[in-house]
């Protein structure tokens, strides 16, 4: 067997276009000598998904591709939650680190078709131009529906910018049979509240239907939690606040709630380590400006399960 051979033989089986976007992705392992089994097992990983019955059951399904904190982690990418439900795979917050996740646990890619962002923190919106550039590469065929409070079009403009030549480069090296160069776009779609209940339709398609609805962020206003319905099934995701009337009106019949929480003492207990160690700064916006949100936030469940 050459060098290499397994990881011709998984692309054997590929359409001519999922092959060459795998080919852009390896095209650099190849290049450096990697050996067969390096190649294979990560050929096998990039091409693989899985989950993708949950696609089209009658379920709607919750992964936490993203619990982190503001501040950097190793091992721990900020928000994100991705969502398969009547044959759409949605993700609400890209989280800077949250599409090594999504990749980890081989989410169909191809399949994405909206980003729901609650706010504008970086903590909640990094990763946006890797997930709109990897699930291009990897099969996406149209561009890329982001909605979100006022400001988002702001948001996806500047992503869409940022990343205009990556896309330029890539499109001319596969071509734009293999890889046109907008499908790997976004499309920028602003929220606004506009009925009695305070609420916004995001989605309302194939039985599913989203809706936004405001939470209390402090200076990042607007900021929205989203309500998913399908099926008579409720699952809400909370976005980045505390405990409010209009978040408890729009969960109290919720299947599940992802909750972003904090723990007050372990903050505090963190303020004075801080103190101690000569950050007062950091200290005081621990106690202060950001409260208990700036240490821990994670996800709480008053039931889980991958299905609902
Ligand atoms: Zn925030």
């Amino acid at each position: 067997m050459t060098k290499c051979g397994r990881w011709n033989r998984v692309g054997m089986g590929l359409a001519e276009g999922s092959w060459i976007r795998m080919l852009a992705v390896f095209v650099a392992m190849v290049g450096s000598g990697c050996t067969d089994s390096l190649v294979d097992t990560s050929a096998r990983r990039v091409v693989a998904t899985r989950h993708v019955d949950f696609l089209n059951d009658d379920g709607i399904h919750a992964f936490l591709c993203g619990t982190g904190i503001p501040m950097a982690v190793r091992g721990r990418a900020g928000a994100c939650t991705a969502v398969l439900v009547a044959g759409q795979f949605i993700l609400i917050d890209t989280g800077p680190g949250s599409w090594a996740n999504i990749a980890d646990d081989q989410l169909p890619a191809s399949r994405l078709s909206a980003v729901l962002l609650t706010h504008f923190h970086s903590d909640h919106i990094a990763d946006l131009g890797e997930v709109a550039t990897q699930s291009w590469m990897l099969g996406r065929e149209g561009p890329l529906d982001i909605y979100g409070p006022e400001g988002v079009e702001q948001v996806v403009a500047g992503f869409d910018e940022a990343y205009t030549l990556d896309r330029k480069y890539r499109t001319a090296l596969f071509g734009k049979k293999n890889l046109p160069s907008e499908a790997g776009e976004m499309r920028a779609h602003p929220v606004a509240l506009l009925d009695s209940d305070g609420t916004g339709v995001v989605l309302d398609r194939n039985g599913l239907k989203v809706v936004a609805f405001a939470v209390n962020h402090g200076p990042a206003a607007p900021a929205y939690g989203y309500r998913f319905e399908y099926k008579g099934k409720v699952l809400v995701i909370s976005g980045d606040t505390s405990r409010s009337d209009n978040l408890v009106k729009h969960a109290a019949d919720a299947d599940v709630l992802i909750q972003e929480v904090a723990a007050k003492n372990l903050v505090n207990r963190a303020a004075d380590d801080l103190a101690g160690w000569g950050h007062a700064r950091l200290a005081s916006m621990a106690r202060d400006a950001l409260g208990p949100r700036f240490y821990f936030t994670m996800a709480f469940f008053w039931k889980f399960d991958y299905r609902i």
